[in-house]
C-alpha cells in the first residue's frame, strides 16, 4: 500500500482555536466540526468546479459539494453572472419581485407534483411550515416520522433524527419539550406493519407523515417501491397527509425528485439545497387547495424577512436553468453509475466488505457486507471508525468527504472525467490502507 502524510492543518488549526472563541465548538453548524473524524475541520478558502482549496493551501476534489446544493460545482460561471448582476439591483427588497415569479414558473413547469409554492430561506423552515401546513389543514396535530430521519432543526422534528444527531449519538435534541415530542410519532423505516399499527393507535389523530424522498441522513437508505407506494395508500385511507421532504433529492435526481422514482403523489413536498444554486433558499408546494390554506389567502401563517430573496432567486434562476436542459440528469447518472461500478468491482476483487448504495448521483459507502440497508438500525456505529480512517486518508490524497460516516456523497456536473479516474485511484488507496 502506498502511505501519504497528513496534509498541512496549521493555518486551519490556527482559525478553529479562534473560532471556538466564537462560535459553540468553533462552527455555525455542528457535523462542520469534523468531531466525529480527524477533529479540526479544513477552512475553506475558495472553491471552482469540482475543487476546493483550504486555508493552508490544500487542494481537493470535492465530494460534500456543500452537503448537495453544488449539483453545478462551485463558482458555476452562469451562476455568478446572475448573482453579479442582481448584486447592483439592491441585496433586498420585502417587496415582491419579477424574479420570484420566474423561478416559481421554472419549477412549476418542469414538476407536475406541486401546483403552487413559497419560498422561505432554508430547508428547516419548509419542512416546518410544511408540517404546519398539515396540522392547519387536517385539524390533526401528530405527526409520524420515521428513525434515521433528518427533517432540519425545528422542534417536532428533532426526535430521532439522522445528520448530527446521529454522528454525535445522541439522536434527540434537548430543549425540546416533551408535549411537542409527543406530538411526533417515530417508526422504524421499511415496515409496513409498523404503519398499520401506528395507523390503529393513533385513530383520526395523525395530521401527516412525513418522509425524506430518499433518506440520506442516516445513510443512504433506499426503500423499496411498493413501500412507499403503500405509504401513500395507507396515509390517504386515513384523511393524512403524506410530506415528502426532497430537501436533498429535489432537483437532484429530476425536477421531480424522488416522488417520480417512487411514481407517487405526496400532499406536500419540501425542497432546498440545490433550488438556490448555493444561495439560501428553501421552498415547499402543495395542490392549489392546500396551499390556499396559507396566509394571506388562508389561516396557516408563514412568513419571512428575506424570504423569495433577489439575488438567491437569481441564483436559483440560473442554476435550474441549466438543469432543466434535456439529458442533464441522464448523463450525471451515468457519470456516477460507472463511478460507483469502478469501486465496487475493486472491492469485489479484493473481497473487502464494504458495500456502496447509491441513485442518481448520490453515493454512500457502508462499511457492511448486508446486501441492503434500509433502516437507521441495521447501521452498526463500530463501522464508523473505518470511515473515520477512509476520511484521513482521503483528505491526504486531495479527496474531500463529508466529515461523517452517515452522511452521503455527492457528484457534480463540474466534476470531470479526470477528477473521477483520479479519485477512484485514490479511493483504492484509502481503502487498502484502511484494511491492510
Ligand atoms: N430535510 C432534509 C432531508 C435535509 O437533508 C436537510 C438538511 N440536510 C434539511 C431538511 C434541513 O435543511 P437546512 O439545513 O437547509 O435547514
Amino acid at each position: 500500500t502506498t502511505t501519504v502524510s497528513d496534509i498541512s492543518r496549521e493555518k486551519s488549526a490556527e482559525l478553529f482555536e479562534k473560532a471556538k472563541q466564537y462560535f459553540p465548538g468553533g462552527v455555525n453548524s455542528p457535523v462542520r466540526a469534523f468531531k466525529s473524524v480527524y477533529g479540526t475541520p479544513l477552512f475553506i478558502e475558495r472553491g471552482d468546479k469540482a475543487r476546493l482549496w483550504d486555508a493552508d493551501g490544500n487542494e481537493f476534489i470535492d465530494y460534500c459539494c456543500s452537503w448537495g446544493p453544488l449539483i453545478l460545482g462551485h463558482n458555476n460561471e452562469e451562476i455568478r453572472e446572475a448573482v453579479q448582476n442582481q448584486l447592483g439591483k439592491g441585496l433586498s427588497f420585502g417587496a415582491p419581485t419579477a424574479l420570484e415569479n420566474d423561478l416559481a414558473e421554472l419549477i412549476l413547469k418542469n414538476n407536475s407534483k406541486i401546483e403552487k409554492i413559497r419560498f422561505v430561506s432554508s430547508g428547516t423552515e419548509a419542512v416546518m411550515s410544511a408540517i404546519r401546513l398539515a396540522r392547519g389543514y387536517t385539524k390533526r396535530d401528530k405527526i409520524v416520522k420515521f428513525e434515521g430521519c433528518y427533517h432540519g432543526h425545528s422542534d417536532s422534528l428533532l426526535v430521532k433524527a439522522g445528520s448530527g444527531l446521529v454522528t454525535f449519538g445522541e439522536t434527540s435534541s434537548a430543549g425540546v419539550p416533551k408535549a411537542f415530542a409527543d406530538e411526533t410519532i417515530v417508526i422504524a423505516l421499511n415496515d409496513k406493519e409498523a404503519l398499520e399499527q401506528v395507523f390503529k393507535d393513533f385513530k383520526d389523530q395523525i395530521a401527516a407523515v412525513i418522509i425524506e424522498g430518499v433518506p440520506a441522513n442516516n445513510g443512504l437508505l433506499i426503500q423499496d417501491k411498493d413501500y412507499i407506494q403503500f405509504l401513500r395508500e395507507i396515509t390517504k385511507q386515513n384523511g393524512s397527509l403524506l410530506i415528502f421532504d426532497e430537501v436533498i433529492t429535489g432537483f437532484r435526481l429530476g425536477f421531480e425528485g424522488a416522488s417520480k422514482y417512487y411514481d407517487i403523489q405526496p400532499d406536500i413536498l419540501t425542497y432546498g439545497k440545490i433550488i438556490g444554486g448555493g444561495m439560501p433558499v428553501g421552498a415547499y408546494g402543495a395542490s392549489r387547495e392546500l396551499m390556499s390554506c396559507i396566509s394571506p389567502d388562508g389561516a396557516v401563517y408563514q412568513a419571512g424577512t428575506l424570504a423569495g430573496n433577489p439575488v438567491a432567486m437569481a441564483a436559483g434562476i440560473a442554476a435550474l436553468s441549466i438543469l432543466a436542459k434535456e439529458g442533464f440528469y441522464e448523463k450525471l447518472e451515468q457519470t456516477t453509475g460507472a463511478f460507483v461500478d469502478e469501486l465496487r468491482s475493486f472491492i469485489a476483487e479484493r473481497n473487502y466488505q464494504i458495500k456502496i448504495f447509491t441513485i442518481g448521483s448520490i453515493f454512500w459507502f457502508a462499511f457492511t457486507d448486508q446486501e441492503k440497508i434500509q433502516r437507521a438500525d441495521q447501521i452498526d456505529p463500530a463501522s464508523m471508525e473505518f470511515y473515520k480512517k477512509m476520511h484521513r486518508e482521503l483528505l491526504n490524497r486531495g479527496i474531500y468527504f463529508g466529515p461523517s460516516g452517515y452522511e452521503v456523497g455527492f457528484i457534480s456536473a463540474a466534476h470531470t472525467q479526470e477528477d473521477l479516474t483520479h479519485t477512484l485511484l485514490m479511493i483504492k488507496e484509502s481503502i487498502d490502507v484502511v484494511y491492510q
